[in-house]
């Protein structure tokens, strides 16, 4: 009999829940300068979140996830003026970036 304990956290892990998902959503910013046709989401001017307030979000979602990657969506997460800095302290909490950017450099977001 193996006595090995299995660390779950190190495995392929389905289905995603809401504690337990390998990509978490934080959303920078809810302006777009855009509008697209099947947007959910509602475009908010002046809607940049302080870096402070990001890392206290990043701070909730490593005290109650076990997650891996944080997508850094919008709004065009290209707009905010501090985005740099936001892969940044992501990459220094040991979690993956995920940059959901339309990726146009004219409408920069
Ligand atoms: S680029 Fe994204 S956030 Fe902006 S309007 Fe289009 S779908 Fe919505």
């Amino acid at each position: 009999m193996n006595s090995s304990v299995t660390d779950h956290r190190k495995l392929y892990r389905l289905p995603w829940t809401l504690p337990d998902n390998a990509i978490s959503w934080l959303e920078p910013t809810a302006m777009c300068n855009l509008s697209c046709d099947g947007c959910y989401r509602s475009n908010e001017k002046n809607s940049h979140k302080s870096i402070g307030d990001i890392k206290k979000e990043l701070d909730v979602f490593q005290r109650k996830r076990i997650t891996d990657c944080i997508s850094i969506t919008g709004g065009g997460p290209l707009l905010h003026p501090e985005n740099v800095e936001i892969v940044r302290e992501i990459k220094s909490r040991g979690l993956k970036p995920i940059l959901n950017t339309k990726g146009s450099a004219l409408s920069g977001g």
